[in-house]
């Protein structure tokens, strides 16, 4: 656990994150990770804090090779909730979790969420709906406010703010960029509200008996749904109580409830989402590797500016694909030219922020994701040895290319159900409506560097 002299300390109110110190061998993989992958454990001083930092990654759990550190279990209450008659129970896939779990199965990491969807079908889940489809309405907002910051003279650069790693990192550490930060909520907290408010009103549920569960490549979501301000369904129907997601399970405890629930994986038959929510654009798909929001923005900002969409031939943009800890280009997006840059992995962002901070760069749009490779690296995926890890990794990010390249809709603001949820219940990206639902505000944590208690 130690490593010169630094040990990760786990808080017992750790939302996402627990170790058992039973299983310790004290090889120090989990230092390795915060101090030099996410950079978090040298960002701190432990004797002026008090107490442990963390923003819920989930890289240590990834590295640890006894599992002493990992994600707080919640599979096993999802399975008994299963069990109750008087409630209706939907539950929503990740991008990065389709092209992931074909490993625990020695199927490799082509996408499997046709089977995913028969599966928790099968093991009592009434709804099994696409966060693609989050993804698609998180761009349409994300584009929209992007536009409105280029013409309106906002502020610039914008941060994309899906990764609630980053959002803490930045809170923490680097809350004079906070007024940067899209006021868009991530995917999966865009989809939950539309299921606790959108669905239950169309389908006639009383959101109070819906269990909304998530299953997500990542740690830092069973911490980010816990957010006062991103819950917006009580405030909704005027009703406290509700909690617009009630579980996240990472795609390892999807793993283990489909295993659990006595469900032969490799011979699942494939089945389609549910509808509504249950359609995305490969646009929205690519939202589970690095560049890919930044990409989907792109595609729907273009439309948004020029009132057409990008030819064919153009809709894929190269300048912002790739593996590169930070890439950067300047696209022509025809009626203006934007200055971009995609920061693959928390280690890379400090010396890009202190870059712009000193002026030394300039740029109008940044994609931060807190995991080398995007969520396809997340810290909630089937976990990999350091030998297969970047081989693995890569093979996710292509299979979500894959997609993309056969994919019949492409553009998020294409998507017909994005169309039938603005006409019918949300009106246009950033009507009043989407904004009390769709967006959200960020705090500066920084006291916590100080040692102080302020919530
Ligand atoms: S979850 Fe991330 S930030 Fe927290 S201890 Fe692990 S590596 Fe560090
Ligand atoms: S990159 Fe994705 S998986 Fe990793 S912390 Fe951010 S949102 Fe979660």
């Amino acid at each position: 656990m130690k490593d010169n002299g630094l040990e990760i300390i786990y808080s017992d109110d750790n939302p996402a994150i627990e170790k058992d110190d039973d299983k310790c061998i004290e090889c120090g993989y989990c230092v390795k990770a915060c101090r030099d992958e996410v950079t978090v454990a040298k960002m701190y001083d432990i004797n002026k804090t008090k107490k442990p930092i963390c923003i819920h990654c989930g890289q240590c759990t990834n590295l640890c090779p006894t599992e002493a550190v990992h994600e707080r279990l919640d599979y096993l209450k999802v399975k008994s909730e299963l069990e109750r008659k008087d409630i209706v129970k939907t539950i929503s896939i990740a991008p990065a979790v389709r092209v992931a779990i074909g490993e625990a199965f020695s199927l490799g990491e082509e996408n499997y969420e046709g089977k995913i969807v028969s599966g928790l079908k099968k093991i009592g889940f009434d709804y099994v709906f696409d966060i693609t489809f989050g993804a698609d309405l998180t761009i349409m907002e994300e584009a929209m406010e992007l536009v409105n910051r280029i013409k309106n003279k906002g502020i610039l650069p914008m941060f994309t703010s899906c990764c609630p790693a980053w959002v803490q990192y930045a809170e923490i550490f680097y809350p004079e960029f906070l007024p940067n930060l899209s006021s868009c909520k991530s995917p999966i907290t865009m989809q939950s509200t539309m299921i606790k408010t959108y669905f239950s009103e169309k389908e006639k549920i009383d959101a109070s008996k819906i269990l909304n569960v998530v299953v997500a490549p990542c740690t830092a979501k069973k911490k980010e749904v816990k957010r006062k301000e991103i819950n917006r369904a009580s405030d909704y129907f005027k009703i406290s109580g509700i909690n617009d997601t009630d579980y996240v399970l990472t795609t390892r405890e999807l793993i283990s409830l489909l295993n659990e629930s006595n469900i032969d994986f490799n011979s699942l038959p494939s089945k389609e989402f549910s509808s509504p929510l249950g359609k995305g654009s490969s646009a929205g798909l690519l939202f589970g590797k690095t560049g890919g929001v930044m990409e989907a923005a792109l595609r729907t900002a273009y439309y948004f500016l020029n009132g057409k969409d990008l030819e064919e031939d153009a809709i894929k943009f190269d300048e912002v694909r790739g593996i590169e800890g930070v890439r950067e280009a300047t696209l022509d997006l025809g009626k203006v030219t934007l200055r971009v840059a995609i920061v693959n992995g928390m280690k890379y962002a400090v010396s890009l922020l202190e870059k712009i901070k000193k002026k030394e760069v300039d740029y109008d749009f940044i994609e931060v994701m807190s995991c080398s490779y995007g969520c396809v690296g997340g810290g909630g995926e089937p976990k990999l040895t350091l030998l297969e890890m970047k081989e693995r990794k890569k093979s996710r990010l292509e299979s979500i290319e894959k997609e993309d390249k056969i994919a019949k809709i492409r553009l998020c603001h294409q998507n017909p159900e994005i169309k039938e949820i603005y006409e019918k219940f949300l009106e246009t990206p950033s009507s009043k409506k989407a904004k009390q639902l769709l967006h959200t505000s960020f705090t500066d944590k920084s006291y916590l560097l100080r040692g102080e208690e302020h919530e």
